[in-house]
């Protein structure tokens, strides 16, 4: 049995076909002077083709994977692509297919180098486009990926975009590629389709041969080839039971979110991007409790103008037709960077410039951001929520500022919503102890345990040496979480969460018993957490988190919740 890292559950059955485009020989030719022309003409050509192919893939798709395919062709159509190869060709003499080949990769490279996440998926982009027009210049036939077989599990490097957009879903029973972490642009898709998918299997493309038989567990990144009869007959024996639960979250979908006494709760979604409401709908999510607007600013090239935002921000307040959307102003800094904005390096960046400081000390930028979503408040329900807040200060200053837009829009008579909610995350420990003096002067809080166990228990949240410090479950990151909903409900605020922990199984209980009103989530949890939320009594929740609020080490409060949970 292979192993690898797990990204979409499920069980697949199928055999493989194995995509690899990327293992070339392109041959360095040096061409005659009169030949310059002609090379250049079948380079364009090429381009031309592959952008034709492209356009034509885009008129068949819709949703997320049209907008990745926009920003793809975006790519293509950039002059400054070309220009290395051009120059290749011009400059050199070389052969196009050489050209093409020195050319991109020297613009992948600078991609490459740009050591940041977001750049280094341009890059495989850019290498996705280096193949197609190989392809086209070396009159390839690429495998038909459109046109798969029935139970088809593809082995690839990578699943470019191009390739996920042409894939024919229906006939793929699973993924397996050599890179791709679970946030990848495959894995999204995968599980947006339900697909199972394993990735960082090392050498998979060299490991298998086109028509291997092999079945896959997805969540256990688990591969068998030539399965026997006996792990045949293990792997159907889950999927049936995964088939089953999925059957038996359905009934969930069109029901209201309350324990059996009553106690009822909003099941909302995170989510980075506009085009990421489609998922969450589908999940049936009950509004989104946290738009991380830094996407917006991640996944541009350019500091995002009031225009552009506007129109992202209006998109998603439509979509959500009178659901309440909570929009994170700017919470840049610390892990996330801007390359078009040049901080200082810090010595301790999650403790520096970064998020509400940032927005308070670069008025300009903050000023954008809230016209933007003032403005688009008139097209939905919107909320702002400020990131990082430390101190009342801040949030008094943050709430000025926001006063002094609402003042400008409304002398350029520009409509907006007048009872608009402004709340802050709760996820720096001191903003918990003084949360009741936060709920006087603000609509809502949302608990970020992301950030607030980092900062209670004093570890790092990327860093896997001390990973084992890192828990929700101990108690004073408990004792924190109840502070900030006494603070909440202490002056008629409500209060939600949108660190991890919302959508945690085993931790709902508990956020129940301690009144929690408002979990935010990765859309792809809401049904499950709905049929936890639907099978609790808060009475029951109650009496638990008071026994936890007495323990004292994080491993009784985990074992407690799983005792409750497996009751
Ligand atoms: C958090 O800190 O819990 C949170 C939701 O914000 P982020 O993960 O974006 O820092
Ligand atoms: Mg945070």
């Amino acid at each position: 049995m292979l192993k690898g890292k797990g990204v979409s559950r499920g069980i697949g059955f199928g055999n493989i076909i194995v995509l690899k485009t990327e293992e070339r020989n392109i041959e360095k030719k040096i061409m005659p002077a009169e030949k310059m022309e002609e090379e250049l003409k079948k380079f364009n050509d090429a381009l031309k083709s592959a952008i034709d192919e492209t356009e034509t893939q885009l008129q068949n798709i819709s949703g997320k994977e049209a907008e990745i395919m926009e920003a793809y062709l975006m790519i293509m159509k950039d002059p400054s692509l070309v220009v290395e190869t051009e120059n290749a060709i011009k400059n050199l003499n070389y052969n196009a297919e050489y050209a093409v080949e020195v050319g991109f990769n020297s613009v992948i490279q600078v991609f490459e180098n740009m050591d940041d996440e977001y750049m280094a998926s341009r890059a495989r982009d850019i290498l996705d486009i280096k193949n197609k027009i190989l392809g086209k210049l070396l009159n390839e036939e690429t495998a038909n990926i459109s046109n798969l077989e029935p139970n088809t599990i593809i082995v690839t490097k990578e699943l470019t975009t191009s390739e996920t957009a042409k894939l024919n879903f229906k006939n793929v029973s699973g993924i397996i590629t050599e890179i791709g972490g679970t946030n990848s642009h495959t894995s999204i898709m995968a599980r947006t389709h339900s697909i199972p998918a394993i990735t960082r299997v090392e050498n998979a493309t060299k490991i298998f041969r086109n028509g291997d038989s092999v079945a896959i567990d997805g969540m256990l990144g688990e591969i068998y080839l030539n399965p026997t009869e006996e792990e045949k007959q293990k792997l159907l024996v889950l999927k049936e039971q995964i088939q089953k639960e999925t059957n038996e979250l359905e009934q969930y979908r069109n029901m209201e979110s309350k324990t059996k006494d009553g106690f009822k709760v909003e099941l909302v979604a995170n989510i980075g991007v506009p085009a990421d409401v489609e998922l969450a709908l589908k999940n049936t999510a009950e509004g989104i409790g946290l738009l991380r607007s830094e996407f917006l600013y991640m996944d541009s090239e350019t500091m995002p103008t009031e225009e552009s935002q506007f129109d992202a921000y209006k998109k998603v307040a439509e979509s959500l037709n009178g659901k309440n959307v909570i929009i994170r102003t700017l919470d840049i800094g610390g892990d996330k960077e801007l390359k078009y904005l040049k901080l200082e390096k810090e010595a301790n960046p999650f403790l520096g410039y970064r998020a509400i400081r940032l927005c308070l000390d670069n008025l300009k930028i903050f000023k954008t951001q809230l016209r933007a979503i003032l403005r688009a408040s008139n097209f939905g329900k919107l909320s702002i929520m400020f990131p990082m807040i430390s101190s009342i200060e801040e949030l008094r200053d943050a709430k000025n500022i926001l006063e002094e837009c609402k003042r400008e829009l409304e002398s350029e008579n520009i409509p907006y919503d007048k009872n608009i909610k402004v709340g802050i995350m709760i996820e720096i420990p001191s903003a918990a102890l003084i949360s009741y003096k936060l709920a006087k002067e603000c609509d809502f809080f949302s608990i970020g345990t992301n950030d607030l166990i980092q900062y209670t228990v004093a570890v790092e949240r990327g860093n896997e040496k001390i990973s084992k410090l890192y828990s929700k479950f101990h108690p004073a990151v408990i004792k924190l979480i109840k502070e900030a909903i006494d603070g909440a409900h202490s002056q008629n605020k409500f209060c939600g969460m949108c660190g991890e922990a919302a959508g945690d199984e085993l931790y709902i209980p508990l956020l129940i018993g301690l009144g929690l009103d408002e979990f935010s989530m990765n859309s792809n949890n809401i049904l499950k957490a709905r049929k936890v939320v639907n099978n609790l009594c808060k009475k029951d929740c109650e009496q638990l988190s008071e026994r936890i609020l007495d323990m004292a080490s994080a491993e009784e409060v985990e074992n407690e919740l799983k005792k409750f949970v497996n009751n």
